[in-house]
């Protein structure tokens, strides 16, 4: 009797369109299992090209790197990097405490707690300009504010729109980095970062136009659009 409201109850969270993911609390990405909660963005398959294109770039190189993740959320991305690059150190930012307190926990619980370090700032504002980071990595906001409403009422109604909403045209806050991450980057050191599917040529422009990166190149994803921008600090 108790299994069956229990059931039941699930059943009409989801039919009010709740993601399953919050439902059940979890989901997996990279293999990985990772709490989530409507504090964080649902880890989404097309981030995965996003992380095996950093690692691709960084694991030849495999020292004692230096990441630095923006926007967070649930920490899939430093989790994965960490995990693959076991002699790195991520320092991963996000505004929003309480998806810090997720990542948190995700990184403790897949055995990477030691080496991922959580700072609560809005973008790069809580921490010093100075190039010392190898690579910056981070899955932005980048819908754009008109097309929130349409989204599907799962991201709609249940995703931290913190999380999705790029402004005007879905790039404001990728031209606001641009500029600020190259103030944080060691000279040759690489930017990966994801985009929306029609964002490739502008956001390639926009780093082009911040004058401080060579080797600007878009990754397509599987469905065959822009996904990926990857780039090099000058220098
Ligand atoms: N790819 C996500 C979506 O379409 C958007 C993620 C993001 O804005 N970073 O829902």
């Amino acid at each position: 009797f108790g299994a069956q409201n229990r059931v039941d109850e699930l059943l009409a969270r989801r039919l009010r369109r709740e993601p399953l993911a919050y439902i059940l609390g979890e989901w997996e990405f990279w293999s990985l299992p990772f709490e989530v909660t409507p504090a964080v963005l649902i880890p989404r398959p097309e981030t995965e090209l996003l992380v095996e294109t950093a690692l691709e770039a960084l694991k030849p190189a495999s020292g004692p790197l230096r990441l630095l993740d923006l926007g967070t959320g649930s920490g899939i991305i430093p989790v994965v990097l960490a995990r693959e690059l076991p002699l790195a150190s991520v320092y991963s930012l996000d505004c929003s405490l309480a998806a810090l307190t997720v990542a948190a926990r995700n990184a403790k619980r897949n055995g990477v707690g030691g080496r991922v370090r959580f700072v609560a700032s809005d973008w790069l504002a809580g921490i010093r300009r100075q190039p010392v980071f190898d690579a910056v990595v981070s899955n932005p906001p980048y819908i754009d504010c008109q097309a929130v409403p349409g989204l599907q009422p799962e991201v709609r109604d249940f995703e931290p729109h913190l999380a999705l909403n790029g402004g005007q045209g879905g790039l404001e806050i990728i031209a606001r980095l641009c500029g600020e991450i190259a103030g944080v980057l060691k000279p040759g050191g690489r930017l990966f970062m994801e985009i929306g599917f029609d964002q490739g040529e502008t956001a390639a422009a926009l780093f082009a136009a911040a004058g401080e990166y060579d080797d600007i190149r878009v990754r397509r994803d599987y469905a065959g659009h822009p996904r990926v921008l990857e780039a090099r600090r000058a220098g």
